[in-house]
């Protein structure tokens, strides 16, 4: 009878004193031959359990090591230690699992995280990374209540996409033909994969808005909430080969309209934690401000984790054009310092340094950016009206988040037919392939739009975690594919 057992954050929350109750979890700590730090994973907190002395056998004490989980009969009793308000005086201990301790890797002291990257079987086990998966997890289920509560339909998007036309990165094959040569191929030696298991070619999804589009035309409001898979060899702090991303899709829906959705979801994300996580973010909260203390005084972030919450809780985004970012940044003395490693001139990507010094050094918060050239933008998005030649700018938003960078990526949808053949030829877009997506403009069509959020950077934000490694639970990334 497992289920007769009580968890450890609701003992310690409402745990009524005098009580018998049954503990389990894995021993923190075990001090004096006496105190037992007990963790189930319920809560960042432990429960102190008591080992009356002489009341157990020595074999049995030392087999009461870190790591070694532990199931426990005793009373709830009020603690005269410091620390907690409760704990368990035990009548009965038994050792579940044992834990050499010589053996196992997370000893009772501080790990680095690049220690415990390489043990990420094991890091649940922490309370850094137990803090940041509880709250992940409290963000996904936001996430659903968050559109649940709009009426948006969750639409399942496909994991394997035949298109490759999104273009948002680097796409991963997908294919059963043999790669040993002696895959079929055509007359010009190129693989056929009109012999691959699908009958063509086919990859793992790099976004699901095409897919998500076909929805809004029918719902008016979905939202998905997948992983999503990019090629990039890009090894940065901001970036994995398999992560999730949420992405609404809205009939009905301006650029305007858009923002004000993505400013609410991201405040919605960021109150429910704060509402539902306090004693984790308050442990996440004093990590970051030890880490903080390492780093020289000008790189140090001026807020800690909570007060930066709260900030961007109680404060609207900023919104600029592009147009405006690029005038504010060539203004700036750090460009006039020439502490830009890229240039900056209108048309460009911004760069990241460009995004930071607008987030971090100029407005101090988050900042949406609208209106960016299109040359530099998807094919989708919708062609803002009265440009001046040259100078065609599409109705694109990005949100910039501090420390962070690009949170969020949106924008309106080219609705009108020919403007968005016109597009895609452009870009070499096949349009006949494209077909049933440009259905949707042939049969009824509206003005939509919708955003990409990428849920890691999200939690990165949220946790104040600076590798986005540390926020998904077995991170995959340019060689490294380990559990
Ligand atoms: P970036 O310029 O940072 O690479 P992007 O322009 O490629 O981002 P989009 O294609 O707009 O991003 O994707 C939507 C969102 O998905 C981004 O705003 C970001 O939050 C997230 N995202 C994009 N690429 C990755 C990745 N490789 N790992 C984790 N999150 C990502
Ligand atoms: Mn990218």
């Amino acid at each position: 009878m497992f289920n007769k057992r009580t968890k450890i954050k609701a003992l310690l929350s409402h745990g009524v004193v005098d009580q018998e109750v049954v503990v389990m979890g894995w021993v923190r700590t075990f001090r004096n031959n006496q105190f037992i730090a007990l963790n189930d994973g319920s809560t960042s907190q432990n429960i102190q359990v008591v080992v009356p002395l002489g009341s157990v056998d020595e074999a049995l004490l030392k087999r009461i090591t870190t790591g070694a989980s532990l199931r426990i009969e005793g009373k709830l009793v009020a603690s005269l230690g410091k620390g907690q308000s409760v704990e368990v005086l035990a009548n009965l201990i038994e050792i579940l699992g044992d834990s050499d301790a010589e053996k196992f890797p997370l000893q009772p002291k501080k790990h680095s995280l690049e220690f415990l990257r390489e043990i990420a079987h094991l890091r649940f086990r922490t309370q850094t990374f137990g803090a940041v998966f509880r709250i992940r997890h409290a963000l996904a289920f936001a996430v659903h209540q968050f559109f649940n509560e709009r009426g948006f339909v969750y639409l399942h998007t496909p994991i394997i996409t035949a298109s490759d036309a999104e273009g948002a990165g680097e796409m991963f094959r997908v294919t059963t033909l043999p790669m040993d040569g002696s895959a079929p191929r055509n007359e010009d030696g190129s693989i056929d994969y009109k012999e691959d298991f699908f009958g063509k070619s086919t990859n793992l999804t790099v976004s699901g808005q095409l897919e998500g589009e076909l929805g809004a035309m029918a719902f008016s409001e979905i939202y998905t909430f997948g992983p999503t898979f990019r090629a990039e060899n890009s090894n940065t702090t901001r970036h994995l080969a398999e992560f999730w991303m949420i992405e609404p899709e809205m009939a009905f829906c301006d650029l305007e309209d858009n923002m004000n959705l993505a400013e609410a979801f991201v405040k919605h994300l960021i109150g429910y934690a704060m509402e539902h996580c306090a004693d984790d973010l308050a442990w996440l909260d004093t990590r970051l401000a030890e880490e903080e203390k390492q780093k020289p005084q000008q790189e140090r972030q001026e807020m800690g984790l909570v007060e930066k919450l709260k900030f961007v809780l109680d404060n609207d985004f900023e919104r600029i054009t592009y147009t405006d970012a690029i005038n504010i940044l060539l203004q700036s003395p750090a460009y006039k310092k020439k502490k830009f490693q890229y240039e900056v001139a209108w048309g460009i990507d911004l760069q990241s340094e460009h995004e930071r010094y607008l987030v971090e050094k100029h407005f101090k918060k988050p900042v949406i950016v609208t209106n960016y050239p299109a040359k530099i933008k998807a094919f989708y998005m919708r062609m803002d009206d009265g440009c001046e030649p040259g100078k065609e700018t599409v109705a694109a938003m990005d949100i910039l988040a501090p420390g962070i960078g690009e949170i969020v990526g949106g924008s309106q949808r080219e609705e009108r037919l020919e403007r968005l053949e016109a597009r895609m030829e452009e870009f070499g877009i096949p349009v006949e392939e494209m077909s049933w997506y440009l259905d949707t403009r042939r049969f009824g069509t509206v003005p939509h739009a919708g955003f990409g959020l990428g849920f890691e950077r999200m939690v990165q934000f949220v946790t104040g975690m600076g590798n986005i490694r540390d926020v998904i639970p077995f991170a995959r990334t340019p060689k490294n594919c380990e559990f």
